[in-house]
């Protein structure tokens, strides 16, 4: 632990210091709230491949099958409640230490936390809702589940008659433009660039770490294995994330 004690202290010394801190979370800040990351073995979306956008678009058996896919993933956790990192990154945000959290993920528990909206930036959607792909109509995925159940059929938009997913980015399907511009002025913004458990494999999502760094911010990350930009951080803390977050948030209530 005497590593990880010393880089934590690093690290509340980052924040403390920082003027405006962006926050780039991952897959391993939810799996203590029972949502599983992608990689790991035994990941349910190793069993439920995700199914690729053109195909979803091109017959609707393959729009059922997506459906059963996502709903199979979701009852592996069924609802779930923020953890430590959601918790601080709010507090954070709250004390204006954090300008916004960029996240991968599509679980909705930044917000669920107290982030507000417009300080989440959300790269790959949020998959706690759906949405009509035409007209961006929000659909409850309630609404959904009944008419699989009643007519054996996906439903289609009640409004314009277009294709109804879930408001995720599927692979194959276009980057959120307005989010992708937030995201990168959030982070030429920051002089602290925090990536929390994200194993920084996926792109163009994981160029935001590098992004911070060459625009001159101090580049922290923490996750349990080592990533492919552990050369260019700053500190690299390789230990449980809601931990780190847990003792850097109590430290910061003790003066220096
Ligand atoms: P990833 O699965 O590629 O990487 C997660 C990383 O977190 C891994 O390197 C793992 O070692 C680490 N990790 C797991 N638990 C940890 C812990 N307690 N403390 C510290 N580190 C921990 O996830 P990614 O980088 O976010 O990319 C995967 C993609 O899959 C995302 O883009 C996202 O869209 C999607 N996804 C989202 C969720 C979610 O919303 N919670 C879950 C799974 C996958
Ligand atoms: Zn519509």
């Amino acid at each position: 632990m005497g590593r990880t004690t010393e880089a934590i202290g690093q690290l509340t010394a980052l924040v403390r210091g920082a003027s405006r801190i962006t926050a780039f979370t991952g897959a391993g800040v939810s799996t203590e709230c029972g949502v599983p990351d992608f990689r790991s073995p035994g990941s349910p979306w190793r069993v439920h491949k995700p199914i690729r956008f053109a195909d979803f678009l091109a017959s609707e058996d393959t729009r059922l099958e997506a459906w059963r896919r996502k709903f199979a993933i979701d009852d592996v956790h069924g609802e779930v409640q923020p953890g430590r990192v959601h918790r601080t990154l709010a507090d954070w945000v709250r004390q204006g230490r954090v300008g916004a959290v960029i996240t991968q993920n599509i679980d909705g528990l930044h917000e669920r936390a107290g982030v507000p909206q417009e300080r989440v930036i959300e790269l790959h959607g949020n998959g706690t809702y759906a949405a009509c792909l035409d007209c961006k109509a929000r659909v409850e995925l309630a609404h959904v589940r009944r008419c699989i159940a009643e007519t054996g059929r996906p439903p289609v938009c009640e409004a314009c008659g277009g294709l109804v997913k879930s408001a995720t980015i599927a692979f194959g399907q276009a980057m959120p433009a307005e989010s992708m511009r937030r995201a990168r002025s959030e982070t030429l913004d920051c002089d602290l660039f925090i990536a929390l458990g994200s194993s920084l494999l996926v792109r163009p999502a994981a160029a935001f770490p590098e992004i911070a760094k060459q625009a001159g911010a101090a580049l922290v990350i923490v996750n349990l294995e080592p990533t492919p930009l552990d050369d260019i951080a700053d500190l690299v803390v390789r230990a449980d994330v809601g931990e780190v977050m847990q003792h850097v948030a109590g430290a910061l209530e003790t003066p220096p």
